[in-house]
């Protein structure tokens, strides 16, 4: 209970593999110094420390000027003052300046010929019907056809006569002086979580100051000329009073509430809304109709006015930011990933080409610990013909020599254990042989062959039986009857590397597997031993040479395998006194590796 307990309160951390190297090191600083950099930058430009809120606002405004119209024969000199151009709707924010007219003067309920094109050309009567009208009639049709001027008849209708003449606008724009009309824009605004109150007129702009100043040398200034509204907007103001328009008045208040920066002002910007292009559109402009009714004799008169404008849109963005040390430690937070860019991009650099493969394998070696799964048994192989070694799956039905590796690896010299069996083994043949009188093989170290073979002895293996269709080098006997042992030591046909004299100095030679017998077990009794089954030690200990020969150091969990000719030699220079042989137990070869 109390273990498991323990074993709660345990801190785990990772284990890092440092690379000593000038060239990388620097270039992990760099990285990093351009990443904090870069975290830097965009905590000012963005102002990442600071929490925002956004504006609310309300806007009035107020427009001055008059101007002087004269229509021939309609309207003759009138003067217009801000309540006939305003138009008799206010808006919210927006703002609304007559700048065309077209009048209807002493328009009254009666009959009267409609006007083309919206009125319909006739012959007779019979051309007109009685209570017809569409979208363009100024009146319900009577059903008498009459003349509407000296050419031409059209349908009389019923409406306020006479009916409005003319179409288009005139050219120029009557009240085109509108140009030089002012308007006052007064903003209020409010950052509520802040509670930050302040308008466009600033604390500093006294009456004086208000009277006098102009948009062209002052961007602060609240009186605006409309001239210089559309002209900022892009627009010509003459060209755009014919028909009207509408004109965005944008405020911007981008303000910065820090102690001791603090700045908020607003910023005016100015364009124009509607269609541009507004010749090519089918219903150009910003027009709307009003009258203006009398009694004239007990007679209801009306004057029609279809006035063309623009309208100004005023609208207001903006926000406010303030130091939040909360929004700092966010950021902050929220950046300390970017430093693993640097270590992918340097993981990457030493995976490329930019390193020799021997220094790629060593970074990745220790870098990377492979854990294969334990429910599989990963066999080792090593062919004579081959450089590498072969990884396989253990297969209980393939025979071993033609299953597919799973991948491939380089050859690792076991430097160190060869020196020290060298060492020993060579001490050991210098002292130790004259005691030995009833050794049964003299063995004078330049002869290659053990007493044991008397025939000629690079073909050990079982010379009886031929060799099975998997073996290549025609040693390996048909003891072999598991797939698993089935291995050749070559894949392509050859000589056999038992043939070789090096196998008989580094794997089979009697003096040199009894110096590591008494290296494993230094007080090793040599005369007991000999009497019990002294060649199933021998026999392992030359299984362990030959793989530390073949394999060096063995890829990590894996289960080197020697083939079937070099088993059948050891076997056959160290007999089982049975003729029993434990055969091939993998688990069991890494164990006798791990204690060699
Ligand atoms: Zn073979
Ligand atoms: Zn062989």
């Amino acid at each position: 209970m109390s273990s498991r307990l323990l074993s709660c309160c345990q801190y785990e951390t990772n284990k890092l593999v440092r690379i000593e190297s000038i060239r990388l090191g620097s270039l992990k600083w760099t990285l990093n110094g351009v990443i904090l950099m870069f975290i830097c930058m965009m905590l000012l430009w963005n102002k990442s420390y600071q929490e925002f809120d956004l504006v609310v606002s309300s806007v009035t405004t107020k427009v001055k000027g008059v101007a002087m119209i004269s229509l021939p024969g309609v309207l003759d000199d009138v003067v217009w003052d801000v309540v006939d151009y305003s138009g008799p709707v206010q808006e919210k924010n927006s703002f609304f300046v007559v700048t065309n007219v077209i009048v209807t003067k002493n328009q009254k309920q009666g009959k009267c010929p409609e006007v083309p094109p919206g009125g319909k050309p006739c012959r007779t009567d019979t051309d007109c019907e009685k209570g017809a009208w569409d979208q363009h009639s100024h009146g319900l049709q009577t059903g008498l056809c009459v003349k509407s001027d000296v050419m031409r008849k059209t349908c009389e209708v019923s409406a306020w006569c006479p009916v409005e003449a003319r179409r288009k606008p005139p050219r120029p724009a009557l009240l085109a002086a509108a140009e030089n009309f002012t308007v006052l824009i007064k903003n209020n605004i409010r950052f509520p979580a802040f509670n930050y109150i302040r308008r466009n007129i600033l604390p500093n702009m006294n009456d004086a100051y208000l009277k006098s100043c102009q948009r062209r040398n002052d961007p602060l200034c609240p009186i605006f000329r409309l001239g210089d509204i559309v002209r900022e907007a892009g627009e010509t103001f003459s060209q755009m009073a014919v028909e009207g328009g509408v004109i965005a008045v944008q405020i911007n208040w981008d303000c910065n509430l820090d102690r001791f920066v603090q700045r908020c002002l607003p910023k005016y910007s100015f364009r124009r809304l509607d269609e541009k292009e507004s010749n090519r559109t089918l219903y150009p402009g910003l027009n709307f109709r009003f009258a203006r009714y009398a009694s004239v004799n007990g007679v209801e008169e009306r004057t029609l006015y279809k006035a063309f404008g623009i309208r100004f849109d005023v609208m207001v963005f903006g926000k406010a930011g303030r130091f939040s040390f909360i929004q700092l430690v966010i950021y902050v937070g929220s950046t300390l990933s970017y430093y693993a860019l640097t270590t992918v991009f340097i993981d990457w650099l030493i995976g490329t080409s930019c390193y020799t493969i021997e220094a790629r394998q060593n970074y990745s070696e220790k870098k990377v610990e492979p854990v294969h799964d334990k429910q599989q048994c990963i066999l080792a192989v090593s062919f004579v013909d081959e450089n590498h070694i072969r990884l396989v799956r253990r297969s209980q039905r393939k025979c071993l020599q033609d299953v597919k590796p799973m991948s491939i690896q380089q050859y690792k010299e076991d430097a160190g254990r060869l020196a020290m069996v060298g060492a020993v083994q060579h001490g050991l043949t210098n002292v130790e042989r004259q005691p030995r009188s009833h050794a049964p093989t003299p063995v004078p170290n330049p002869s290659p062959n053990p007493s044991s073979s008397p025939s000629s002895s690079p073909m050990p293996g079982p010379s009886s039986g031929p060799a099975p269709a998997w073996c290549s080098c025609g040693c390996c006997g048909p003891s072999s009857v598991l797939p698993q042992e089935q291995l050749c030591c070559r894949k392509t046909p050859g000589p056999c590397i038992t043939s070789s004299p090096v196998f008989e100095q580094v794997v089979t030679r009697r003096s040199l597997l009894e110096a590591i017998a008494l290296y494993r077990d230094p007080l090793r009794d040599r005369a007991a031993a000999e009497s019990a089954d002294d060649g199933a030690l021998l026999r392992r200990c030359g299984y362990g040479q030959y793989i530390s020969w073949r394999f060096g150091v063995p890829p990590a969990d894996t289960h080197p395998v020697a083939p079937s000719c070099c088993v059948a030699r050891i076997r056959k220079e160290y007999p089982s006194p049975d003729g029993q042989y434990s055969g091939f137990r993998p688990a069991a070869t890494a164990a006798s590796l791990d204690l060699l």
